[in-house]
């Protein structure tokens, strides 16, 4: 075996996870990870950081500390991807031939989607708990609201765990109850969709924690403007009718998960299936046209949640498939689609949606009703899981990562 030269894009989740798997076996490979970022961040805790229920600090790591020592890292972004001649381009204008390139770059908030937004992000109550620096000031306006209007937005789908949106408000709404305070509140739930949630086993638990809080649900209303110093949300209204609608709704508080797409040299490099993602076969994650390009996590066109639970089990597939490849065997191991969304409906209990592709059911301990709130599923995601990250995760741990056959 000569060595081989894997470039993986991206030093995320699924990056420095894909990472980890293929070190524990190729050991003969030469790897190289692209990642401007000096940061890395788990983010699926953002969401009890909005809550007041977990430390920021505890989300981040330095990048150095998380890549495993004897890989080569590139502090730059890649521009684009040469599949024939296989090589990467970066901003900074290096190239960096690869004989297997592992896509793991995620996606893009689209933050400039949305009118206004920008620039009153953080201020005039307008926050996201899908920024670092800004799930902070979630809890600062929960913590201090004590009546009035409160807004979440959810933007058409796919978005990366499509429960989040929902979360803010029910740990929101959770500490109002608990303060006594939620009847001075209206809170509103506006999605640019037609329901709750996407897989139908998880509507009910959910619908009645909407109806407990008294949460208006709207939907088609898709949220295009914001005007943070009259505090006003401009939603543009999905219906039959010819003629568009936009309804303007005010607030007090306004959490936004903007609209979200794949980085857009995928599609300038020829690597995507028309909609931008990453085009790879959902089974074995190999690109459908290169052989030698995978892809891994949020920028895979796959039908899957776009969640760091599928990015786990993603990972094995690959480093398996890789593996395979540089031992001149065919890619086998196939991902089941699995995703998951632990959704904190409130201080304390998870629902666990836990599902595959065509939203088929695939529970981690089958014996429980993964439908109901659980006390246990709380405490996997919010004591047990960001320690399993680090500790686990992003060191090569493949604990029930498997996908089933
Ligand atoms: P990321 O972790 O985002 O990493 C992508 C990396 O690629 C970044 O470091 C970026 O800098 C880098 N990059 C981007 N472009 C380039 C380029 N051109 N060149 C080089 N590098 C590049 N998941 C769950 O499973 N459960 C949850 O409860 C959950 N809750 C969430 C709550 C919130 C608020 C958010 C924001 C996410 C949540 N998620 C959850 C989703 C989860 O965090 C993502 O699915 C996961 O991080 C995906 O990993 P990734 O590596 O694909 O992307």
């Amino acid at each position: 075996n000569t060595l081989k030269k894997v470039v993986v894009i991206g030093g995320g989740s699924s990056g420095i996870g894909v990472i980890a798997s293929i070190r524990k076996r190729v050991k003969e490979a030469d790897i190289t990870v692209v990642e401007p970022n000096d940061c890395h961040y788990y983010q699926p805790a953002w969401t009890l950081v909005g809550g007041g229920l977990f430390d920021i600090s505890k989300t981040q790591r330095a990048m150095r500390d998380v890549i495993p020592s004897g890989v080569s890292w590139l502090q730059d972004s890649v521009v684009r991807v040469d599949p024939d001649e296989k090589y990467i381009e970066t901003r900074q204008g290096k190239r960096v031939s690869y004989d297997f390139l592992i896509v793991a770059c995620g996606l893009v908030l689209r933050w400039d989607k949305i009118e206004g937004l920008e620039e009153t992000l953080g201020l005039n109550g307008v926050t996201s708990n899908y920024r670092f620096d800004l799930a902070e000031y979630t809890w600062k306006l929960v913590r201090e609201m004590q009546g009035g209007k409160a807004i979440f937005s959810q933007p058409t789908l796919p978005i990366k765990c499509a429960g989040a949106p929902q979360k803010a408000l029910y740990l929101s709404c959770d500490h109002w109850r608990r303060q006594g305070v939620l009847n001075n509140i209206n809170v509103n739930f506006c999605l640019a969709g037609t329901a709750v949630f996407g897989v139908p086993q998880f509507v009910p638990p959910l619908t009645d924690y909407l109806k407990k809080y008294r949460a208006q649900v709207n939907f088609r209303h898709n949220l295009v403007r914001v005007d943070g110093k009259r505090r006003q949300a401009i939603f543009a209204l999905d219906s039959d009718e010819e003629e568009k609608r936009e309804i303007a709704l005010p607030f007090d508080m306004l959490h936004v998960v903007p609209p979200q797409s794949a980085p857009a040299f995928i599609a300038q490099s020829g690597l995507s299936d028309g909609s931008g993602w990453c085009d790879v076969d959902k089974f074995t994650l190999q690109h459908k046209r290169w052989q030698t390009i995978f892809a891994v996590g949020d920028c895979c066109a796959t039908p899957n949640a776009k969640t760091l639970a599928a990015a786990r089990k993603q990972v094995v597939v690959v480093a398996e498939n890789i593996a395979a490849l540089i031992n001149g065997a065919p890619p086998t191991a196939h991902y089941d689609g699995y995703g998951s969304c632990p959704l904190t409906v409130e201080k304390g209990k998870v629902v666990l949606a836990e599902f595959g592709y065509d939203s088929k059911l695939l529970p981690t301990f089958p014996l429980l009703d993964n439908t109901q709130p659980s006390r246990m599923a709380w405490w996997l995601k919010a004591w047990f899981l960001p320690r399993f990250y680090w500790a686990g995760m992003l060191r090569g741990v493949e604990w029930l990562a498997k996908s089933k056959p």
